[in-house]
């Protein structure tokens, strides 16, 4: 699926579609430039789940964990990793394979340990059509994660 967004809203507004269809277990990679939307998607995610605490980027911590959701959310930022062994002592695999939803920002520095079953969130800018566009495409290696539009 590819969605086109000219606002923050409508960013924040498809996060909180995909938010609304996620399912225990699912982990969620969002890629693209700094300062492209990861956040405000995230943030319309979490909505989503129903989350009603602030959540904002956790670049200093790595992963900030949401508990007050319909499911627990964890909601890694891993821009400033400086190697992947640091997922382990984070405790990475009870994340990505628990019962709650894991939404990764900067997932493609830590590609050698994502699952094989993942939902890929791509957010790109074409300044071409307007400073606030944004192309976002999401995909899935898994059939029946791919029929979750929206
Ligand atoms: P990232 O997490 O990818 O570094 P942020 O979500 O923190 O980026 O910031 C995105 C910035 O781009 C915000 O200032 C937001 O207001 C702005 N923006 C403009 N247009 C859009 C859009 N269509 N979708 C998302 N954000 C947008
Ligand atoms: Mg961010």
């Amino acid at each position: 699926m590819i969605k086109e967004t000219y606002s923050p809203q409508e960013t924040y507004d498809l996060g909180m579609a995909l938010g609304r269809q996620a399912r225990p277990g699912d982990v969620y990679c969002l890629n693209g430039d700094l300062g492209v939307g990861k956040t405000v998607f995230t943030q319309g995610f979490a909505a989503g789940l129903d989350i009603e605490g602030p959540v904002n980027s956790p670049t200093f911590t790595i992963v900030q964990q949401y508990e007050d959701g319909r499911l627990p959310l964890y909601h890694f930022d891993v821009y400033r990793i400086g190697d992947v062994s640091e997922m382990d002592e984070i405790g990475y695999e009870e994340c990505f394979y628990g019962q709650g939803v894991s939404l990764i920002e900067w997932s493609n520095l830590i590609e050698e340990i994502l699952p094989e079953t993942v939902i890929r969130v791509t957010i790109e800018k074409d300044l071409e059509k307007g400073f606030d566009y944004r192309k976002i495409s999401v995909e899935s290696n898994d059939p029946g994660l791919r029929k979750r539009n929206v």
